[in-house]
């Protein structure tokens, strides 16, 4: 890629797994890509480990076999409550663990293997000028026909695109080791926090502590982690020595004025996201991010840009319509015991609806 000439097809902000993923899939099709972030190589901020088969899918179909083989396999759900267990949800494929540090290092792999990349450790900044201007902390200014904005949560690459947020939840993430072998994520539900066990590999569990409200109080992160366990004793029986300290991120996401605008497309937390308790937000991100250059394809391809717009929206409501109904519910639930063993018993009876939780859960 000559660096000088400066002129892309595709710009994408962020190189989280949406930003590469949409990266990787452009550059297949055929795309010259600039992916922009100042992440290290190995980031390792607080998010959730545990892929669900469709995250797992498109990995395989960017050609991540050997990272797949890796990870740590899980097939269900299984909820609790006050301790006690609640409902298991069993997946309809096997989902997948992977420590995010090797899930970017492997992306990241693949990206600098693809000659129409053009990789960027900086933060940028976008202005429309006809076609985007990006601007790069280093100073480089980049011309690119089309946009995937994939910066986060709380990214600002592109000002303008989206509301204020509401970050009411707080989330905080831990790893731990295996006491007792775990066949399945768990979720501890109630208590003014969930907590959210993921087996990793090498006997190793990601925790997610996902606060209600950010609490006040608190003497730290370690102090909270500390809390959230004693509130739910049945986790802590699962975790042995502390392997990676607590780090935290508030989980009220802006929602966006639109999801696709003037050949911008929003990808991953970017579109508003998921709330983590279901668990699905590197799969959101992997399978937008994918979305997103397929649009961009067929904008170069001479679709116009209502069409594509289009397309990329329906994909990202597919992705997260259903889900943020469910965390929704499970939200309220988890506040109304009583509510949720008869919500519980009821699926039990009905494995029909359960599947169709448990697909909607999957991406299937
Ligand atoms: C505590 C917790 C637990 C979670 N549990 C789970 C779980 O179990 N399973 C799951 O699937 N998900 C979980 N999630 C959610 C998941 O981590 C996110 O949904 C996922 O990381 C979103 O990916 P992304 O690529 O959209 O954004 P991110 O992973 O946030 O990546 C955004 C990237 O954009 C970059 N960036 C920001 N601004 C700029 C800029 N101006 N210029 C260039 N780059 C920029 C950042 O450096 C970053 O690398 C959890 C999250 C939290 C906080």
């Amino acid at each position: 890629m000559n660096e000088s000439r400066r002129e892309f097809d595709l710009a994408v902000i962020g190189a989280g797994p949406g930003g590469c993923a949409c990266a990787l899939a452009a550059a297949r099709g055929g795309l010259r890509v600039a992916l922009l972030d100042p992440r290290p190589e190995a980031d390792d901020r607080p998010c959730g480990e545990g892929m669900m088969p469709e995250g797992a899918a498109s990995l395989a179909s960017l050609g991540l076999q050997d990272l797949l083989a890796r990870g740590r396999a899980f097939r269900s759900l299984r909820f609790f409550l006050g301790g006690e267990p609640l409902l298991e949800v069993p997946l309809p494929a096997p989902a997948v663990a992977i420590p995010r540090p090797e899930l970017l290092r492997s992306l990241d792999a693949a990206l600098s293997r693809e000659p129409k990349v053009l990789r960027v450790r900086s933060a940028a900044r976008v202005q429309r000028n006809g076609r985007f201007e990006v601007r790069a902390g280093d100073g480089r200014v980049l011309a690119a026909d089309a946009l995937a904005v994939a910066d986060g949560g709380g990214g600002r690459a592109l000002e303008g695109l989206r509301e204020g947020a509401t970050p009411r939840r707080f989330g905080l993430r831990a790893r731990y080791e295996e006491a007792r072998p775990l066949e399945s994520v768990e979720i501890h539900l109630g208590g003014g926090v969930e907590v959210y066990l993921t087996p990793l590999p090498g006997g190793i569990v990601n925790a997610a502590f996902l606060f209600s409200r950010a609490p006040s109080g608190a003497r730290g992160p370690e102090d909270l982690a500390r809390r959230a366990l004693e509130r739910h004793p049945a986790a802590r029986a699962r975790l042995g020595e502390m392997r990676t300290p607590p780090q935290g991120r508030t989980l009220g996401l802006p929602r966006p004025r639109a999801i696709a605008a003037d050949r911008a497309f929003l990808v991953g937390d970017a579109t508003g996201g998921v709330d983590p308790i279901v668990g699905c937000g590197v799969t959101i991100a992997l399978r937008t991010g994918i979305a997103a250059a397929e649009s961009a394809l067929a904008l170069r391809g001479g679709m116009d840009f209502a069409p594509a717009e289009r397309r990329h929206e329906e994909a990202v409501r597919r992705e997260v319509l259903g889900r943020r109904r469910v965390a929704g519910l499970l939200l309220r639930l988890a506040d109304r015991p009583p509510l949720a063993r008869g919500a519980a018993s009821l699926l039990r009876r009905m494995p029909g609806l359960l599947a169709r939780l448990a697909r909607v859960a999957a991406g299937t």
